[in-house]
């Protein structure tokens, strides 16, 4: 909603008019936050209940945060200033086991979560990340997988739709992400332009877009780019045509963002992120397991390796939403 306020412009709408409207939305998120704490309060020994049951069958939720950019000046929706991303990482470390992608998939695949674990992943690529919250991350030797945008570091051009709000931040080099592979954060691929795969299926775009963009990525950092994070992320984007290119260029995984938790004994391949939120009770209320999130979760259907057909893909979805409920 910061951004709602933050970008809009105003237009014929008065200063007088606009300064009541802001509070009014400001006093509509207090409240909300506020009712989303005496909820979460009231649920956190059902929750707590919950997971353990679910870890000592090796089915603890494992949850896959999303980041953009980290910064103070700019800030728009989709950045988090530095110290509200310090407390972040700070409360993760304290209550949480943070793992890569790769054990991340290992959990979900053997059942092999017998505690709420972490990953965090950052999409686009901002070369403010590369200043703070990059070093944050290596310091503490965080695991992180970082979703790089081909086009945006190869030309130095900012986001089409950072340049449309009026806001055209920088993205990072190719050196600088050089230099983030090297200190231990793992490079991922977000397409070559930062692509809305959203009723495409003009399969040369999808080539260019995902294998072609991955062979370049990987040329530019010298090292493979196993995994993959769709602009945007919600259902619409997530084509079987889109993820099985994925598939077909050998990388091992994507990930959504429409905002879930990725259970033991669904598939591995798709992982599910929800935002690294600077609202407080929004990113506790993910991280304290909300298992109406599960039920309201969409089924993103696409063949798998094991199970061999959508059929039994869904029976083990539906089936992990009964044992969640
Ligand atoms: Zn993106």
């Amino acid at each position: 909603m910061k951004g709602l306020l933050g970008s809009c412009p105003l237009g014929g709408v008065s200063y007088a008019l606009a300064f009541p409207l802001a509070v009014t939305v400001a006093n509509m998120l207090s409240l909300r936050s506020k009712l989303l704490k005496i909820r979460r309060i009231a649920a956190a020994p059902l929750r707590r209940q919950r997971v353990k049951r679910l870890g000592t069958q090796g089915k603890a939720p494992i949850h896959c945060l999303f980041y953009h950019r980290v910064a103070d000046e700019h800030p728009n929706d989709w950045t988090i200033g530095r110290a509200a991303f310090e407390a972040q990482i700070d409360y993760l470390r304290s209550r949480f086991e943070i793992i890569g992608l790769d054990e991340l998939q290992r959990r979900v695949r053997q059942c092999d979560s017998h505690r709420s674990a972490v990953a965090i992943t950052f999409d686009d690529g901002y070369a403010d990340n590369s200043r703070f919250a990059l070093p944050l991350l290596m310091r503490h030797k965080i695991p992180c997988t970082y979703f790089a945008t081909v086009q945006n570091v190869t030309s130095g051009r900012p986001f089409e739709h950072d340049i449309q709000a009026g806001q055209p931040l920088t993205p990072n080099t190719v050196e600088e992400l050089r230099a983030a592979a090297e200190g231990g954060i793992e490079i991922g691929l977000h397409t070559r332009t930062h692509f809305d795969f959203a009723n495409v299926d003009d399969s040369e775009v999808i080539r260019s877009e995902i294998d072609a963009a991955m062979t370049e990525l990987s040329d530019l950092i010298g090292r493979r780019v196993r995994y993959f994070a769709f602009p945007y992320g919600l259902p619409p984007q997530l084509t079987q045509a889109a993820i099985q290119a994925v598939q077909a260029a050998g990388m091992e995984g994507f990930c959504s963002a429409f905002g879930a938790y990725n259970l033991p004994g669904r598939d591995a391949f798709h992982i599910r992120r929800f935002h690294g939120d600077p609202e407080p009770e929004r990113f506790l209320n993910w991280l304290e397991f909300d298992q109406r999130k599960v039920r309201r979760e969409p089924l993103i259907s696409y063949p798998q390796e094991s199970p061999t057909t959508l059929d039994q893909a869904s029976a083990v979805d539906q089936s992990v939403h009964e044992q969640v409920s």
